[in-house]
C-alpha cells in the first residue's frame, strides 16, 4: 500500500529498521543522552529561545493538546480559540471539559484567518490565545504573524498546535513569541505514532510552575524535571523515541529544517501541478494551502467512495474526511516517505478512475 494520509505517514528505512529491533533497556546514561539530544534537535528545527524546553509525552497529539491546557491555563485566564475544523473544535472541547473561559472564532471551512477576524476582540482582556497552525481537516494554513502581532499587542498567552505543520512549513518560535508548540511523532516526523512533542518556551515554563495539573501522568512539572537528565517520569514508548533521533539526526544531516519543508513544498507543487496539467474534476478547498496536505472537493463522485476505491482497487490510501465533509472532501498528504513517483502512480489511478467514468 503506499500511504498519502497527514498520519501515520510513511517512514524511511532506518526508522523502520529500528521498528524491528528490541526495545532496550531505558534508565541507561545511553537512553538519556538520545533524549537529549532529542530535545536540541526538536529545539534547533522549531527555532526556540536557548532557555526554551522540550517534553516528550508518551500520547498521540490530542494528549499534547490536553497536556497544555491542564498545565498552562486556569480558570483565571480568558482564551481566545481560533475553530477552522475538526482539530480547532477539539481544542473548545477541551477549553470546555477543563473550565477555562473562552471565547471561539468560527471559521467556515477552508476560509483563510484575516485581520477582521480578530479586531473585535483587541483590548478586551483575552490572556491565551490557541490555533492550529494548520488546520489539518480543511487544510487551511493559518498567518501566524497576523495571531503573533495580535498576541504581542493583547499580552496573550499563545498555545500552537502544529501538528500537521512542524517539518513541513517553516515555523519559527521564538519570533512568533509562541509559548507553547505541539507536533506529534506519526505526522511530518514520519516516525509510528505515540509520541506527543512540546516545546516550551520560559513563560510556559513559569504558567506550568504556577498552576496545579489535576493529572499525575501529564504533569508537565515532573516531565520537565525528569528532561532535565533525558529521562521521564513513566516509562515512554522508547522504541518510538529512537525512531524520532534518528529522524532527527538524518533531518539535520540533510540540511535541518529548512531542507525537509524545501523537499515537502517540492512534492505538494509537484502533485499540484499534475492534477491541473491533467484536468481532473476536483477542486483545492483551501484559501491559503500548507505544504503538508492538498484539501480536495471532488465535484463528480462522493469523496468517500473515491478513497475506497483508491485503497481497494489501486493499493493506495487517500486521507478521507470526517463528518459533514465525508462526501465532499478528500486530502492527499504530503508528508513522509514519499516521491515523485509515488504521486505518478496516484495520477494514473485518477486518470483511469475517468476513464472509465467512476470519477
Ligand atoms: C493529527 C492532528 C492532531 C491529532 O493528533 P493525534 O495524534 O491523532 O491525537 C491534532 N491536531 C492537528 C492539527 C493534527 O493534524
Amino acid at each position: 500500500m503506499l500511504n498519502f494520509t497527514v498520519g501515520p505517514v510513511q517512514s524511511c528505512e532506518a526508522v523502520l529498521a529500528i521498528g524491528a529491533e528490541q526495545v532496550p533497556y531505558f534508565r541507561t546514561s545511553e537512553f538519556s543522552e538520545l533524549m537529549l539530544e532529542n530535545e536540541r534537535l526538536i529545539k534547533k528545527f522549531a527555532h526556540t529561545t536557548e532557555d526554551s524546553r522540550v517534553v516528550f509525552m508518551t500520547c498521540s497529539g490530542s494528549g499534547g493538546m490536553e497536556t497544555a491546557i491542564m498545565n498552562c491555563l486556569t480558570m483565571e485566564d480568558k482564551a481566545l480559540v481560533i475553530n477552522g475544523g475538526s482539530f480547532g473544535e477539539r481544542f473548545v472541547e477541551l477549553l470546555g471539559l477543563h473550565e477555562i473561559p473562552f471565547t471561539e472564532i468560527k471559521l467556515e471551512h477552508g476560509k483563510a484567518l484575516k485581520p477582521e477576524h480578530l479586531a473585535p476582540y483587541e483590548g478586551k482582556g483575552y490572556t491565551a490565545f490557541l490555533l492550529q497552525k494548520h488546520e489539518t481537516s480543511t487544510g487551511v494554513h493559518f498567518d501566524m504573524n497576523l495571531v503573533s502581532d495580535f498576541c504581542k499587542r493583547n499580552g496573550c498567552f499563545l498555545i500552537v498546535d502544529t501538528i500537521s505543520t512542524f517539518l513541513a512549513d517553516s515555523f519559527d518560535m521564538a519570533t512568533l513569541g509562541a509559548g507553547v508548540m505541539i507536533t506529534g511523532s506519526q505526522k511530518a516526523l514520519a516516525c509510528p505514532p505515540g509520541i506527543a512533542i512540546m516545546a516550551l518556551a520560559p513563560s510556559a515554563l513559569q504558567r506550568i510552575e504556577r498552576t496545579r495539573c489535576c493529572c499525575q501522568y501529564l504533569d508537565l512539572k515532573l516531565a520537565l524535571k525528569n528532561q532535565e537528565r533525558g529521562q521521564t517520569p513513566w516509562t515512554p514508548a522508547v522504541g518510538v523515541l529512537r525512531q524520532i533521533n534518528a529522524r532527527l539526526k538524518e533531518i539535520d544531516a540533510d540540511g535541518g529544517d529548512a531542507a525537509e519543508i524545501a523537499r515537502t513544498a517540492h512534492l505538494a507543487e509537484y502533485f499540484r501541478r499534475k492534477l491541473k496539467e491533467y484536468g481532473l474534476p476536483f477542486e483545492i478547498i483551501s484559501e491559503s494551502l500548507s505544504n503538508a496536505v492538498t484539501p480536495l472537493h471532488p465535484t463528480t463522485q462522493s469523496a468517500h467512495q473515491i478513497f475506497l476505491k483508491i485503497k481497494d482497487e489501486y493499493g493506495m490510501w487517500i486521507c478521507p474526511n470526517g463528518g459533514d465533509m465525508k462526501d465532499s472532501v478528500f486530502r492527499v498528504g504530503h508528508i513522509g516517505y514519499l516521491q515523485e513517483k509515488d504521486y505518478d502512480r496516484l495520477i494514473d489511478a485518477f486518470v483511469d478512475l475517468r476513464n472509465k467514468k467512476f470519477i
